[in-house]
């Protein structure tokens, strides 16, 4: 599978703010962003020039992107499916997002960062409803139980990850049962709930040129 290698902190300096797409580092004083905001390459500090329509909406489509950690064509099947569905495009298509199994085990706290998740998901740390599941773009639904396995548990990644999160609810759609790591998708989330900064009208209105 395709992913992507490069410098993760460049993402962040390139859409104009923090992603938080490397767990711990982006809380510290070691975050690149906080030392050198501006965007990469040769006219990288320039702001002088406009930014146009599309500019604006193919920022904010990458941005979610890289928040999501997901390639061009993945995003756009997503797109395709979130316009089928009954609601709000833009926000059938975050709700969509967040139900992937690597941002559910970042959130409940299994994981550092959304990269470290979709790792520890390959190598099959991981059980929804009593099964091992090795895909990071698995949808969970809701009702869904979210747990790492018995001989996981005490691996140095996932346990270090778990002292930082608290028990019960961190986001009102995840409930999470820390001493057992175990976790519970009980919701769909709601648009307001999800803590992204992302304009989903532009992505909508990007791709329905
Ligand atoms: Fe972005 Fe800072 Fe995290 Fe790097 S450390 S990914 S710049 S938030």
């Amino acid at each position: 599978m395709a992913r992507y290698i490069g410098p993760n902190c460049k993402l962040c300096r390139r859409e104009g703010e923090k992603l938080f797409l490397k767990g711990d580092r982006c809380i510290s004083g070691k975050c690149s962003f906080e030392k050198r905001s501006f965007a990469p390459g040769q006219h990288g500090k320039n702001k002088r020039f406009k930014v146009s329509e599309y500019g604006i909406q193919l920022r904010e489509k990458q941005k979610a992107r890289q928040i999501y950690g997901i390639f061009e064509k993945q995003f756009r099947n997503y797109f395709q499916k979130a316009e089928r569905e009954r609601g709000i495009t833009g926000e059938n298509l975050l709700k969509m997002l967040e139900q992937r199994l690597d941002n559910v085990t970042f959130r409940l706290g299994f994981a550092p960062s959304r990269k470290s998740a979709r790792q520890l998901i390959r190598h099959r740390h991981f059980m929804v409803n009593d099964k091992i599941v090795d895909i990071p773009s698995y949808l969970v639904k809701k009702g869904d139980i979210i747990k790492v396995r018995e001989k996981s548990k005490k691996l140095e990644l996932i346990h270090n990850s778990m002292r930082k999160v608290k028990e019960g609810k961190q986001f009102p759609w995840l409930s999470l049962n820390k001493a057992n790591m175990v976790g519970e998708f009980v919701d769909i989330p709601e648009r307001s709930d999800i803590p992204v900064t992302i304009n989903e009208k532009f992505i909508v209105e990007l791709y329905s040129k």
